[in-house]
């Protein structure tokens, strides 16, 4: 399998090339040559395959150019650092699946790819000799998921942007707590989308990000895209087979669209006629809710909410949607993506919005809503919703139309306790990962939200 950019102007490259690349070396993204179509003989045969014997296979369709012993021994490292013995179970609550992602070691589904990720770097680097500068941006959960993949291991350091005083007390603290020497936890006096422009602004600096060897973890690296395709197979297993059906729908919270795009290469993997529709839930922050509804993809301000992950303007997975909705056309993309940071809108036809609206369907939620979703969803099922999870629920069950509705959980509740108490008037249980999280010595660099600065403390304390 090889790799190609949205934008088309890097020649087609094996995937181990793709995850040290990060954003692809037009500014594109990278996606594979073709997606693969699913069998019958291979679905009867992976139905009964256990979480990590299922990976090895979906990710052994797209990952040719890794010994499959070893592609095995990185994912089955990768899932024992999960609590659950199913890894990402999957439960039916009142009327829908609940597939909890939040098993993993910092409590939300991105430890799902990151544990992968972090192995994957690891064997990389090694074989190559070589050493590695993550750096990332985040709006909570990436960044403690990405520190917790590679912490403490060899060739890599890891520098997390974030916005200062914006992510939860719960999830500041768990990056900030990780007393590795390899980790750097930046505050940075800005937005989340700041953050990520930051990000953006380096990477796009080739001979910066050359000389330091800087590579990415946020969800624009493919090969966290596809560790995240595994569990909606892996889902729909579980119940197709519970109800007896052979179509389901899933509802995804969404902020960068990294998630749900996993979601669209596994419905192109396996069909529409056993995925037939993604619901795509977001917050306040509801620029891709009025794209999907009217063909409206425009910039609108960032509105701070109790789902701080899904507090996104710019989706940045969003043009690996537009390449297949262009018709796999990257001089289309690149005009497209052009006029957006010119004019910080795009527009779709009628015959185009129909498309999008064969893919998903989309609600946006607001926070009286989320929270009386967490309150309602305890009080008939006795299940305590994190406010994302809930955002997804909401959406999933005004999009119900008889078919089976699988939402994704993806944190725990007790990440964001402040938002359940205030729904519920109680605490979530806090799970052994988050003890004696506060009398931990912290870690953490306040700087101005300025490319320059940032880019000064890297040059500083990168590996090199
Ligand atoms: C990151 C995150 C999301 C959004 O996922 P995307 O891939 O950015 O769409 C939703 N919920 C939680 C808890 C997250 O951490």
């Amino acid at each position: 399998m090889r790799y190609i950019s949205t934008r088309g102007d890097i020649r087609p490259i094996p995937f181990k090339e793709t995850v040290l690349m990060g954003l692809a070396e037009d500014g594109g993204l990278i996606l594979p040559e073709v997606i693969p179509q699913l069998k019958e003989a291979d679905l009867e045969r992976w139905r009964e395959l256990s979480y990590p014997e299922l990976a090895l296979e979906v990710m052994g369709l797209f990952i040719d150019d890794i010994p499959r012993e070893v592609l095995r021994d990185l994912i089955f490292r990768a899932y024992s650092s999960f609590t659950h013995p199913e890894i990402c179970p999957v439960v039916k609550k009142g009327p829908v699946w609940i597939l909890e992602l939040f098993h993993g070691p910092t409590l939300a589904f991105k430890d799902v790819a990151l544990q992968f990720l972090g192995n994957l770097f690891e064997y990389l680097l090694l074989e190559k000799g070589a050493k590695l500068n993550i750096l990332g941006a985040t709006s909570g959960d990436t960044g403690s998921a990405a520190i917790y993949g590679v912490k403490g291991r060899k060739n890599i350091k890891i520098f997390i942007l974030f916005p200062h005083g914006r992510v939860s007390p719960v999830q500041a603290l768990q990056m900030t707590t990780v007393p590795d020497e390899n980790v750097f936890c930046l505050a940075i006096e800005g937005t989340f989308d700041d953050c990520q422009a930051i990000v953006k602004g380096i990477f796009g600096d080739l001979e910066f990000k050359r000389r330091y060897h800087l590579g990415a973890v946020n969800s624009i690296n493919w090969a966290r895209v596809l560790a995240q395709v595994v569990y909606y197979i892996w889902a729909y297993f579980r119940v197709s087979e519970a109800e007896g059906t052979l179509k389901v729908r899933f509802s995804v919270p969404t902020g960068n669209f990294g998630d749900i795009f996993a979601g669209y290469i596994a419905r192109r993997m396996l069909g529409r006629e056993r995925i037939e529709r993604l619901i795509l839930a977001t917050n306040e922050n509801d620029i891709l809710t009025r794209f999907v509804n009217k063909g409206d993809y425009s910039l609108g301000r960032v509105t701070p909410t109790i789902s701080p992950s899904m507090d996104i303007q710019i989706a940045s997975n969003f043009e690996r949607y537009l390449y297949y909705l262009y018709g796999e056309d990257p001089a289309r993309v690149k005009e497209a993506m052009a006029e957006f940071s010119r004019t910080g809108r795009l527009s779709f036809a009628k015959e185009e919005i129909a498309r999008v609206q064969e893919d998903f369907l989309s609600l946006s939620v607001s926070q009286e809503e989320t929270l009386a979703m967490i309150a309602r969803f305890y009080r008939e099922t006795g299940y305590i919703l994190d406010p994302h999870t809930a955002v997804g629920v909401k959406a999933g069950l005004h999009f119900r139309n008889g078919l089976p509705m699988i939402c994704l959980a993806t944190a725990h509740p007790a990440k964001f306790p402040e938002a359940v108490r205030q729904a519920i008037g109680r605490d979530p249980e806090r799970p052994k990962a988050l003890e004696g999280l506060e009398e931990k010595p912290r870690r953490e660099i306040i700087l101005p939200a300025e490319l320059e600065k940032v880019k000064a403390f890297l040059a500083e304390k990168a590996l090199i």
